[in-house]
């Protein structure tokens, strides 16, 4: 199979000079091809996004909304149909692409109310006789950049807010599951949105770059690595563009004393290893307060036992493979690094069965204990299903160790102690926060981003700071002349 772009409401025909290989990771087999865009594909993309700006910016909200309706609906009626895209590419369980579906579909719900999100204001004789009201206006061409383990949520954080608000679109989803973003684009058009509002480009760094030294494209909206994020965010900006980049995660879970234990165990569990850690929201470090640990690593390993690991379409799997054979290699690296540095490996996912052909990749889920915040384990990023747990003698020093952390994305408390929840959520230095709940993913009406080296720049994503980003405001001073104007004054504008 191949994926190409979608460029004006249409497929893209030319031939790529590069492509890239997308795999099955269940089976580990490539199963098509991806058309990797040059500069000048990424010229006609942006091209085909500025012709339908002129006229998608004077489409009524009411035409616009529509659109988003009748998209939402479409996408409803049709989501067995990307769950299953996503798992054949992605890996993920199906119940799980479904999941990231839903929380989409939510975000279009939000966008399908923009017209309260638009709404400026007005004063009334600011001045006699003069009336001020501000607008928010579209930027024009907007870029969007998104990683491979949301191929679908992540493009639905952004698109419909930015169309909503009046922008066209040229997105560039993750080379390693690339169809979902085609999938979107297509019902988009079905849903009836004109040509060119919504594009899609493939590609790698080649693409990126061009959207972000694009003088015509605005704003970039980017998800993905810190690494990535911050380039994007620094190249945009010297770039005179409005950027939002959200990058890496090390999120903790913090175990109190009085917490039930129970509901830690489970939680930890689901939220380590749920899209085999393949998550920005990702629970990757338990920060356990003594007593707590022992208990605490003996439940959470007794529930890893029962976890059913194979593919993805199978009924009753959990927990699907890693994206592709180099992320499991890398992953794997560090159960070995992990333990050449001391920490105990509890539980080694080498070791977990799978329910799925041979060639997968696979890895089972992973336990660490008396994992130090120098090693490896604890500093980087692993992006799979290995779970570490750090003991700690206090609150206090708990707070302490996820303070001193350069992400700051999302984190966890548990506890039964109202006053211990309340301190934490004023004491952390994260940007999301869950009091018993382990993945705080804000819903469509609040915002979602990270602290720190979790996101570069002003704006959150999606809800009203999603919003923010994709318009800019102007201020009208309008006054209907009547004969009180008062004549020549060559004196600076004075409300009276
Ligand atoms: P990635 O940084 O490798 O890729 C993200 C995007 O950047 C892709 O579209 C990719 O093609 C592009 N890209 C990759 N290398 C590039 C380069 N050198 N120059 C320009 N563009 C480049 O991330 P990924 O592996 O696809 O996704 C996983 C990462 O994304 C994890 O770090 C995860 O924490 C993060 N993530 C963050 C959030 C969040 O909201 N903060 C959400 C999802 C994922």
């Amino acid at each position: 199979m191949r994926t190409t772009h979608w460029i004006g409401g249409k497929p893209w025909h030319g031939v790529a000079e590069r492509t890239g290989d997308v795999y099955d990771p269940a089976t580990g087999q490539v199963a098509g091809q991806v058309d990797f865009a040059t500069t000048a594909v990424v010229d006609e993309a942006v091209a085909a996004a500025r012709e339908a700006f002129t006229r998608w910016r004077a489409a009524s909200l009411a035409q616009r909304t529509n659109v988003l309706f009748a998209f939402r609906e479409l996408l409803n009626a049709r989501r067995a149909d990307l769950a299953a895209i996503i798992t054949a590419e992605h890996g993920k369980v199906l119940s799980d692409a479904a999941g990231e579906i839903q929380r989409g579909l939510e975000n279009v719900e939000f966008a399908c109310g923009i017209p309260q999100q638009l709404k400026g204001g007005y004063s009334e004789n600011a001045s006699t006789q003069v009336d001020v009201y501000s607008l928010r206006q579209p930027l024009g061409v907007v870029g969007v950049i998104s990683p491979f383990n949301f191929p679908a949520m992540v493009p639905l954080w952004f698109v419909p807010n930015a169309i909503a608000c009046g922008n066209t679109v040229v997105l560039k989803p993750s080379e390693k599951d690339p169809s979902a973003a085609n999938f979107l684009a297509e019902l988009f058009a079905e849903a009836g949105l004109p040509d060119g509002v919504c594009n899609v480009v493939h590609g790698d760094k080649e693409a990126v770059d061009r959207i972000l030294e694009h003088p015509r494209v605005k704003a970039v909206s980017f998800v993905g690595s810190t690494p990535i994020a911050r380039y994007v965010y620094q190249t945009g900006a010297r770039h005179g563009k409005r950027v939002q980049a959200l990058g890496g995660a090390k999120n903790h879970m913090v175990v109190l004393p009085d917490a039930d234990l129970d509901l830690a165990a489970d939680a930890a569990v689901s939220a380590g290893f749920g899209s085999a850690g393949e998550r920005c929201m990702a629970i990757s470090a338990v920060v356990a307060v003594d007593p707590v640990g022992d208990e605490l690593v003996a439940k959470i390993s007794e529930r890893m036992a029962a976890l059913h690991v194979g593919d993805g379409r199978r009924p009753g799997c959990e927990m699907g493979p890693l994206v592709t054979g180099a992320h499991r290699d890398r992953v794997t690296a560090y159960l070995d690094a992990g333990r050449a540095a001391g920490a105990q490996l509890v539980v080694d996912g080498r070791n977990h069965p799978v329910d799925g052909e041979q060639g997968g990749f696979w890895l089972g889920p992973t336990l660490f204990d008396h994992v130090d915040t120098d090693m490896s384990v604890y500093t980087d990023e692993i992006f799979g299903p290995v779970l570490s747990v750090l003991r700690v003698p206090s609150y206090d020093a708990a707070v302490e160790l996820v303070n001193a952390n350069p992400w700051g994305n999302g984190t966890a408390i548990f506890t039964n102690d109202g006053g211990a929840a309340r301190r934490y959520q004023h004491e952390i230095e994260v940007g999301m926060v869950g009091v018993n709940v382990p993945i705080p993913v804000p819903v469509s009406y609040y915002s979602f981003g990270g602290w720190k080296d979790s996101l570069f720049g002003d704006a959150h994503a999606y809800g009203p700071e999603g919003v923010n980003f994709f318009v800019r405001s102007k201020v009208v001073t309008s006054r209907w002349p009547d004969p009180s104007y008062g004549g020549v004054n060559l004196g600076f504008p004075q409300n009276r």
